[in-house]
This record gives structure tokens, C-alpha cells and sequence, in this order.
């Protein structure tokens, strides 16, 4: 029988101190002792058995991703660790062909850290400069003590040949010069890829609350939308593919990782929050780290079609065949489906193609509002089913 493919997601759902304008479930300031490292390990480890001894029963992996949070904060060792557990337990993997990324924030970072990384086996790492400005810095809440020269430094000195950054725009004192500073450092050192994403404000932050306040401008949806249109012809220009709404990368430099979440595949989700979906039913894990420590508890969604179908299609520009769409819909979603990426194509947001369609650079920029508008109609169509 042959093997179904998934990438595997890790969530390390700690950070130093909480970014302003983060949603994100990550908690600040935990207890993060050696011990305490070793007993999150254990419960990672007894949760990528539960799954894949119930729901990915002959999976093999096809990228490994620790995102949090800050996965850096955690030590080297906990990473060699696990790796080696993982590729006990995906004997069927070739470990030595799939990407094993790992997000990074620059003050966690150090030589030391950065080779160890990579001999523990990741071979990826995406740093979260957002940027080099101290003033934006702090209007983000971020700590602002990165030395990007030795930074740099260490990452050409170690092996890692595939390193990302992620940029913030569209702050209130922001222009396009600052935007640029920050983009022409990341090409002139040879960064592979960069997510370059536009501040908005989530609700329940703390940012939310400063800009209320009147403490905090507000940033504007209309620059936003401006400067989307001049980074993407920027980077364009500099030979970075604009394979996703927000991410840019060099050829065959793209987060196969992220692809895969956009193409619609089966993923493994472990740690506390972490969702999974093996093509059928999605898992989610409790967001009480005590509880996911302790029991291990998460409940199942068993649900048709997956949200997540959606915020993929509208998100990347690769060709999608509508054989894949046929596949997973119910005939009725399927016609309205079709009557929907018509009305895209007249905006000239999607041009169709004999066998599939893909989306337009404008269409990238309406990537939300498509998004919402095929959410609600098939919606509305359950709703009247179930009526
Ligand atoms: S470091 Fe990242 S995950 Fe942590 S609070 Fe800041 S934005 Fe959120």
C-alpha cells in the first residue's frame, strides 16, 4: 500500500516577551529550565505517537516545521532530541531530502545556537527580524537588541544555505524608503526568502488597546495596499518568485512547508493549540499547556470541507486543476464553486485555463476578499441544506 505524505508542524508555544500586536497563542515569561524542556519533549513525543498510531497510520513525512512562539528559545538539544525520536518513529522517511525548518528570533540567536541547529539536523531557519528601526521596533513591542552583523555573520559562517526573514510594512511612520532599507539589506546578503507582511491590528491586543487609547497611531489600510503593489514589483524585479500573498523567495527557495497547508495536504499538528488534518477529520489540541502536558487532550472536527481549502487556492499562484476540486466537494458546492471562480475571472482576479485556473497578481491583492466571499456562499448553501 502506498504511503500518504504529511508535513509535520511543531508547535513551541513560548516567547520572551509578548509582542504588541501578536495573536498568536504563545505565553511569555514561562519557567523554561532544562527539565521543564525535557517534560514539553516527552509530551511532543507521546502526541506524534497517539496521531500517527490512530490517524496517520502509513504516513510518511515530507517537511518538519517548528514554528511557535520562538522555537530558538528552546536549547540545541531539545532539537537533537527530538529529531532523532522523530526519525525512529518515520522509518519510512528519508530524512536527508525533506526540509526541517525552524523559526528564529534574532535576540535568541547566537554562533553557538545557530551551528548546533544545524548539526541537530534543521536545515532551514527563518529569522523574525520584522525590522532593523529601533523606533518601529518599539512601536511593535519587540526587543530591539539584534547586532544583524554578527547575525549575518554566523549564518554565513555556519552551514545554512537556506535562511529566510520576515519584514513588517505598513507601520503609521513608515515609508517607503524605510520599507526598502530593510528589503535591499535582506537581497544584498543573499537571503533566500522573505515574508513581508502588512501590520494589521488583531483584536484583544495590546496594540489594539494603545491605538484606542490614542498612545499609538493607526496604520492605514490604504498605504498598505499601495505598498503591497510596489514590494511586490521591487522583489519581482530582484528575482524573487511571488509565489504567495505575503512570501517571496529565490527559485526552488519557496517553504515547501507552507505549500504544503496551501495545496491542501495532510498535516501532523503537535503541542499545545496545535491543529492536524489527515484528510478526513482535523485534530486540535487543547490550549492549556498543563493539560496538554498532562493528558495529552485534544478534540476532533469532522467536518466536509476544510476551511483551509480556501485560504490555500486564494493564496498561492500555482495552477489549480479542477479535478482536485471535484474530488473533495459535494457535486451541489462543486457547481457553485465553479460559478464563483467565473465571477473572479470577470475581475480579472483568476484566469481560467482549459483544465484549472490560477490566481492573478490582482487577484493576490483581493486574496481576502475571495476568500470570504466563496466562504460565505457555500455557507449559506449548508445552512439552507440543513435548514
Ligand atoms: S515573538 Fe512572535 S509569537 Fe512571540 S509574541 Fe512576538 S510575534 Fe508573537
Amino acid at each position: 500500500m502506498n504511503s500518504q505524505k504529511s508535513g509535520l508542524y511543531v508547535h513551541i508555544p513560548f516567547c520572551e516577551k509578548k509582542c504588541n500586536y501578536c495573536d498568536f497563542y504563545s505565553i511569555e515569561k514561562y519557567e523554561l529550565s532544562k527539565n521543564f524542556q525535557q517534560t514539553y519533549l516527552n509530551a511532543l513525543i507521546q502526541d506524534l505517537k497517539e496521531k500517527k498510531e490512530k490517524y496517520f497510520i502509513n504516513t510518511e513525512l515530507s517537511s518538519i516545521f517548528f514554528g511557535g512562539g520562538t522555537p530558538s528559545i528552546f536549547d540545541p538539544d531539545f532539537y537533537f532530541k527530538f529529531l532523532y525520536e522523530i526519525k525512529n518513529i518515520f522509518t519510512n522517511t528519508n530524512f536527508n531530502n525533506i526540509e526541517i525548518s525552524m523559526e528564529a528570533n534574532p535576540e535568541s540567536l547566537c554562533e553557538r545556537k545557530i551551528n548546533e541547529y544545524k548539526r541537530a539536523g534543521i536545515n532551514r531557519l527563518n529569522i523574525g527580524i520584522q525590522s532593523r528601526k529601533k523606533e518601529f521596533l518599539n512601536y511593535l513591542g519587540r526587543k530591539s537588541t539584534i547586532d544583524e552583523v554578527d547575525l549575518l555573520k554566523a549564518l554565513h559562517q555556519s552551514e545554512f544555505e537556506n535562511y529566510g526573514i520576515d519584514l513588517i510594512y505598513s507601520l503609521p511612520m513608515q515609508n517607503w524608503n524605510d520599507i526598502k532599507q530593510d528589503i535591499d539589506w535582506a537581497i544584498d546578503n543573499n537571503v533566500k526568502h522573505i515574508s513581508l507582511y502588512s501590520l494589521t491590528i488583531e483584536k484583544k491586543t495590546k496594540l489594539e488597546k494603545e491605538i484606542f487609547l490614542k498612545k499609538k497611531k493607526k496604520p492605514s489600510e490604504k498605504r498598505s495596499f499601495i505598498y503591497q503593489k510596489i514590494i511586490t514589483e521591487y522583489l519581482k524585479k530582484n528575482s524573487y518568485n511571488h509565489y504567495e500573498v505575503s512570501n517571496f523567495a529565490k527559485n526552488k527557495f519557496e517553504c515547501e512547508h507552507n505549500l504544503n497547508y496551501w495545496r491542501y495536504r495532510p498535516y501532523i499538528g503537535l503541542g499545545a493549540s496545535a491543529h492536524s488534518f489527515n484528510g478526513k477529520v482535523r485534530i486540535i489540541n487543547t490550549t492549556n499547556i498543563k493539560n496538554y502536558i498532562k493528558q495529552n487532550k485534544y478534540k476532533l472536527v469532522s467536518s466536509q470541507l476544510n476551511p483551509d481549502l480556501f485560504i490555500g487556492i486564494f493564496r498561492i499562484t500555482e495552477f489549480q486543476p479542477l479535478s482536485k476540486f471535484k474530488k473533495i466537494m459535494k457535486f451541489h458546492e462543486f457547481l457553485l464553486f465553479q460559478k464563483k471562480i467565473i465571477e473572479f475571472a470577470n475581475k480579472n482576479w483568476i484566469n481560467i485555463k482549459k483544465t484549472g485556473f490560477n490566481i492573478t497578481e490582482n487577484g493576490l491583492l483581493q486574496s481576502d476578499t475571495m476568500l470570504i466571499e466563496m466562504s460565505n456562499i457555500l455557507s449559506r448553501e449548508d445552512e439552507k441544506l440543513f435548514a
